[in-house]
């Protein structure tokens, strides 16, 4: 068997054709869905990924600004500025950057978004909305996986899925949402003793833990579905997940590549969530 590769950017600007459509019918009622990002310090990494976002913003037809600030900001200055854009009426959605400088408490900043702006599904009111299976905004990323699976036509009801790794922002939520849709979930982490004994038992893999090579093909079940959430940047400079695409491929009935996979839907959920957050502040 070889698997399927999932073209994560054909499943993203399907999204993303559908996000246009509804900014279109927003924009005859003289609304245009508005997006704050904050970015403290001078982090490379997080200055590629908030170009990345406004960029599908812009071509999406909403409208982000980027608010930007010295690392050495008290907490207190960029706390009043999401209290600020928690008030204006022309943001409905509101991002935090990660990470802030270490100086910052992260949960209190992410804290103070209006639960109704958090685009990114952080705040602490959408965790726990999320346990009790009543969502308003999925994180992006495993938002984005369970689009591309229902995309694909693969079904989650019944299915044996193991997540492999445990963050709040990944593994977690992921597990939530597949559980929501009556999946029977493991989740793996760091000190799972034994990986290989649970991931083989999986209809459908999805790995998130930042390690390359984690997932052999001895580690697979013949047909599974395998999402590869990872992106690890090698010594030689390759951008690799963290399955053997090429081992796994030849055993799975789905692969996602990467880059190319998970990675694309990451940021057309975010315009996603802001356009479904725009929708919710005006409605008909
Ligand atoms: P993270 O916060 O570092 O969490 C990694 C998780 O993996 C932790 O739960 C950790 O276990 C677990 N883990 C680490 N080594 C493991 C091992 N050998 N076996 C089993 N589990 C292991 O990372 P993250 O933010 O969730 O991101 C995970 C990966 O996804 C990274 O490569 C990141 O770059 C990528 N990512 C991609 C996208 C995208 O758009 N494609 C978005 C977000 C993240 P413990 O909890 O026990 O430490």
């Amino acid at each position: 068997m070889v698997a399927k590769i999932i073209d994560g950017h054909a499943v993203a600007r399907q999204v993303r054709e559908e996000c246009r459509a509804q900014v279109q019918a927003l924009a005859t009622r003289g609304v245009v869905p508005g997006l704050a990002v904050i970015m403290v310090g001078d982090n490379a990494a997080s200055k590629v990924y908030v170009a990345n976002k406004t960029k599908a913003c812009a071509e999406v037809g909403l409208k982000s600004t980027v608010y930007s600030f010295d690392a050495e900001t008290p907490g207190s200055v960029v706390e009043a500025e999401i209290l600020r854009l928690n008030a204006d009426p022309t943001v409905h959605g509101i991002l935090v950057q990660l990470p802030l400088p270490a100086h910052f408490d992260a949960r209190r900043v992410l804290g103070a978004i209006s639960s109704d702006k958090d685009v990114d599904g952080f705040h602490l009111y959408n965790v726990g909305a999320l346990v009790q299976g009543e969502t308003v905004f999925p994180p992006c990323t495993p938002y984005g996986v369970q689009k591309m699976l229902e995309h694909e036509g693969i079904p989650v009801e019944g299915q044996n899925v193991v997540v492999v790794g445990a963050s709040n922002i990944v593994g977690k939520p992921m597990a939530l949402m597949l559980m929501q849709k009556d999946a029977t979930v493991c989740i793996c982490h760091a000190k799972t003793r034994d990986l290989a004994q649970f991931t083989i038992l999986a209809d459908i893999l999805v790995v998130a833990a930042g390690r390359p090579n984690l997932i052999v093909p001895q580690m697979v079940r013949t047909g599974a579905v395998v999402i590869d959430v990872g992106i690890n940047r090698l010594p030689d400079g390759r951008l690799v997940g963290d399955v053997d695409f090429e081992g796994v491929r030849q055993k799975a009935s789905y692969i996602t590549p990467v880059p190319g996979g998970v990675g694309p839907m990451t940021v057309t959920m975010l315009v996603y969530n802001t356009v479904q957050a725009a929708q919710r502040h005006s409605p008909l």
